[in-house]
């Protein structure tokens, strides 16, 4: 059965997310079909949708435009997974300290647009993360970070004692960009629940 997974392509370049949803589904024996959304009317056919980043302000103000924020609503209100990254995770979230962001409110969490950008543009680090064996090289760029979650947010990373990558009931979102290295576990955790390599860029586990 084929998987639909629709990544968010309002604003910016949207490939490498499709590279890591195809490698993450063919992991799991599913045919991806990725698909751009810059309308409304395909979420409601997506099984997953992808939140990428870019500049939180111009996809907010588009997704509204287009219609496309309900859509979005609807599909986590109906369990299916999503994963939003960097500029993704401002979007979902309920507050994000900024008049100009609409957010969506699909994650109970308060984020600060551009605290680790303050300090250094982009940095990689290796990160813990709560269900991979080995860390994840995440990369931050002008990354925001998540101030205060509420009772139902699940943490499954933190940097510098702060969380970087959490999880709602179908939303995980993070803080840093899983789609810039050749590494698709948090691909794979976000819409399958799970990542079945052991190894960073190894070969798949042994079953
Ligand atoms: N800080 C940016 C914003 O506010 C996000 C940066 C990114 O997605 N790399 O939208």
């Amino acid at each position: 059965m084929t998987f639909k997974a629709g990544v968010i392509a309002v604003q910016g370049d949207v490939t490498e997310h499709a590279v890591a949803i195809r490698r993450a589904a063919e992991r799991y024996g599913r045919d991806a079909d990725v698909v751009e959304i810059r309308d409304a009317g395909i979420v409601p056919g997506c099984d997953v949708l992808l939140m990428p980043g870019g500049e939180s302000t111009t996809i907010s103000t588009l997704l509204a435009e287009e219609g496309i924020d309900a859509e979005i609503r609807a599909h986590v209100d109906a369990g299916k997974p999503v994963l939003a990254t960097c500029a993704g995770l401002i979007v979902a979230a309920t507050d994000a300290n900024d008049d100009r962001v609409a957010t969506l409110d699909l994650l109970d969490a308060t984020v600060d647009r551009n605290a680790f950008g303050r300090q250094a543009d982009s940095f990689e680090a290796p990160l813990s993360v709560d269900g991979l064996d080995e860390p994840f090289p995440a990369v931050f760029i002008r990354a925001p970070v998540i101030d205060e979650v509420g009772d139902d947010v699940e943490l499954l990373a933190e940097w510098d004692d702060r969380p970087v990558a959490v999880r709602q009931g179908p939303v995980t979102a993070t803080s840093f960009h899983p789609e810039l290295t050749d590494d698709f576990r948090v691909h794979e955790l976000a819409f399958f629940g799970s990542a079945e390599r052991t190894a960073a860029s190894g070969e798949p586990a042994e079953p």
